[in-house]
């Protein structure tokens, strides 16, 4: 290869060289739990597959490579991750969390987490003050996501990367980057200590996998999660590792087409008269655009909006478009349309991290543009 490959070689080809043992040029699928032993002890550097399995292993080297990291570890789903990553923090210590991370993340840290004695609390991440008036001398973690979900909010990672140095706590910058994949932004190479995915999403890329992955640059932190890894065993098995390792092979292409076809469908909302608001950082009006310029190669395939009129309103939009289909997650080929308030952020209903009833969220897949502009024109009139 290449020195340095570019992205587009590492997603096809880092962790992943001809088979050992036959020459497959397709990394097999190592569907065993355990490897034979010649003597006590004496193996070729695998035991069980909860500690080790090469069809993972191909994945995390993988997923390292792609966030330009040293250290990959994948798990069973997202939420299993963040959950191992927030296993580093004990008890007493306090995290900083923005306040609209995914539903599934608050969830585990105001329903779990709290009841183990982490202290948390939610800050607008966009806002440089509010991060740091947040710190407290015990804080161990600051926990972002950029764009957020679902309003689609940037926070500027090098700025917060600087003022997680400056602290006397040192806490660890912590980043989710399922919305913007390696492809869209690095978050280790603008300082951040911790990234986590959930490949469920646009890293598997075809919405037939739940998976979860962490890439940390730090010898000692990443010995930790490996023992965690091993010791809490939400590991994913070796067809879901394959099948996420396949979804990577085309996420370079898959991410532009992503980026064009929204920013195409944002404009066509932002034109249309019965649309209230767009939420899309590829739009000019759009609060952190020129961060998002800066610190995004495209503008990722997520977009939100409002509807004019009520929730009545939006819920007849979410069940009348055709391909735009009415789900649950993100991130795949196809084109997904769904209601926060009522699906995937019912969890926050009722907090501070409530997301208003008439905002729908779009998931912009990779079918032809004009046929997702027919199909929204269709359905909002
Ligand atoms: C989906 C999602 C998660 C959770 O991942 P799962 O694979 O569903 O467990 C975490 N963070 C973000 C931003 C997500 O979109």
């Amino acid at each position: 290869m290449p020195n340095p490959p570019r992205f587009e070689t590492l997603a096809i080809h880092a962790g992943q060289p001809p088979d050992s043992a036959t020459g497959a040029v397709m990394t097999p699928i190592y569907q065993t739990s355990t490897y034979v032993q010649v003597a006590v002890g004496q193996h070729k550097g695998y035991e069980y597959s909860r500690t080790g399995n090469p069809t993972r292993r191909a994945l995390e080297d993988c997923l390292a490579a792609l966030e330009g990291g040293r250290f990959g570890l994948a798990f069973s789903s997202g939420m299993a991750a963040i959950d191992t990553v927030l296993r580093l923090v004990a008890s007493g210590e306090h995290v900083v969390a923005g306040d609209d991370v995914y539903g599934g993340t608050f969830r585990l840290f105001d329903k779990v987490l709290k009841g183990y004695g982490i202290e948390f609390n939610y800050a607008d991440t966009a806002d440089l003050d509010a991060v740091h008036s947040a710190l407290r001398p015990n804080t161990r973690l600051i926990w972002v996501e950029t764009p957020t979900n679902p309003y689609l909010n940037l926070c500027d990672l090098r700025a917060l990367a600087d003022m997680a140095r400056a602290h006397a706590s040192r806490p660890w910058l912590g980043v989710d980057n399922t919305f913007a994949t390696p492809y869209l932004q690095q978050p280790l190479a603008l300082g951040a200590d911790i990234v986590a995915h959930s490949t469920t999403k646009y890293l598997g890329g075809h919405s037939d996998v739940v998976g979860g992955a962490v890439v940390v640059n730090d010898e000692a932190i990443s010995e930790r999660l490996h023992f965690l890894q091993n010791a809490i065993g939400a590991v994913p098995g070796p067809m879901d590792c394959w099948l996420v390792l396949r979804g990577i092979k085309t996420l370079p292409l898959r991410m532009d087409r992503h980026g064009e076809n929204a920013m195409i469908v944002a404009q066509f909302l932002a034109d249309h008269p019965n649309v209230e608001r767009v939420m899309y950082p590829g739009l000019p009006d759009h609060p952190q655009h020129a961060l998002a310029t800066r610190q995004m190669r495209n503008y990722g395939g997520m977009i939100s909006f409002v509807v004019k009129g009520d929730e009545a309103a939006a819920r007849r939009v979410v069940e009348s478009t055709k391909i735009f289909q009415l789900a649950e997650s993100l991130g795949g080929i196809e084109s997904l349309i769904e209601l926060p308030a009522a699906m995937t952020h019912a969890s926050v209903a009722g907090s501070a991290l409530a997301v208003e009833p008439a905002l729908i969220r779009l998931s912009v897949g990779l079918e032809h543009k004009d046929d997702l502009i027919d199909d929204l024109r269709r359905a909002i009139g």
